[in-house]
């Protein structure tokens, strides 16, 4: 991050796997106390581990959280002590072929959009009592793709149809991102939502041969540059009140 966050509490949600764990190393090594939040304590446990040997050991630590499920965030809240400078809200999940159904939108949703609203918002009071905060939502590029399908009847030949109710559920936690940056500017809380661009990860992994077909050829990221955006947008400038953000392929900023 190029900055000293010592005294910095964070909190990375789905930092066992990909552009989470980046994020959260690059925080602990700038001197932050980072919490990964996750789902599969066990895979945080060794991101942790492993995160440590480069940070400082007593700077990491592990909590169970799975955003799908609306008592496993408020239980999570009610556990947070004390104030809060920086949430990333990293967890997210992608189609699954079982999820091209009305179940798998509501998963999609409830994880990548409403998971992160109920936490930022329930982190509100902890947010507001760090003097200067900042909340990170991952957005995606299947934000600014998805509403494209709608200009086109013939939208089956578009990208990201295959990803509909992925693009949505991140056009919200977009808009949310927006709307909660005005909302919180007095409370000295600055929002964004961040696009990392296409990164290699475990993401992908529901997509079938044909998803990946339908989609604009990518050059991949590596993860540590995919959580670039993050970085920057929870540790660098204070961007709180100045319009709701969006931001894009940092790394090459
Ligand atoms: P990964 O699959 O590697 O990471 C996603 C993380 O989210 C995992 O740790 C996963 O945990 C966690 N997660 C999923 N569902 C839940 C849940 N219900 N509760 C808690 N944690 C959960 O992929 P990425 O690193 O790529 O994804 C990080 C974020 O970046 C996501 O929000 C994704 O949508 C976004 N993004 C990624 C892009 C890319 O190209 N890779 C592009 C644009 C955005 P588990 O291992 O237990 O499933």
């Amino acid at each position: 991050a190029g900055v000293d966050l010592t005294g910095q509490r964070a909190i990375v949600t789905g930092a066992s796997s990909g552009i989470g764990v980046e994020t959260a190393r690059a925080l602990a090594m700038a001197g932050a106390e980072v919490t990964l939040a996750v789902r599969d304590v066990r895979a945080g446990e060794r991101a942790a581990r492993e995160i440590g040997t480069g940070a400082v050991d007593r700077l990491v630590r592990v909590a169970s959280l799975d955003l799908s499920d609306q008592r496993s965030v408020a239980a999570f809240i009610a556990a947070w002590d004390g104030p809060l400078h920086m949430l990333v809200n990293n967890a997210g999940v992608s189609a699954t072929p079982e999820m091209r159904t009305a179940e798998g939108w509501e998963l999609q949703f409830a994880t990548n959009h409403l998971g992160h609203f109920a936490l930022a918002t329930g982190l509100h009071r902890a947010l507001a009592s760090a003097g200067r905060a900042r909340v990170v939502s991952l957005s995606s590029i299947a934000h600014v793709q998805a509403p494209m399908v709608f200009e086109d009847v013939n939208f089956r030949e578009r990208p990201y149809d295959r990803l509909l109710a992925y693009g949505e559920s991140k056009t919200a936690t977009a808009l949310f991102a927006v709307e909660a940056n005005r909302r919180w500017a007095d409370d000295g809380i600055a929002v964004n939502a961040a696009n990392p661009g296409a990164v290699a990860t475990n993401l992908g992994r529901h997509l079938t041969e044909e998803d990946y077909a339908s989609l604009p050829a990518y050059d991949f990221k590596t993860p540590q540059q995919g959580a670039a955006t993050s970085v920057l947008l929870a540790a660098g400038p204070h961007l709180a009140g100045i319009g709701g953000r969006y931001f894009e392929d940092c790394e090459q900023a």
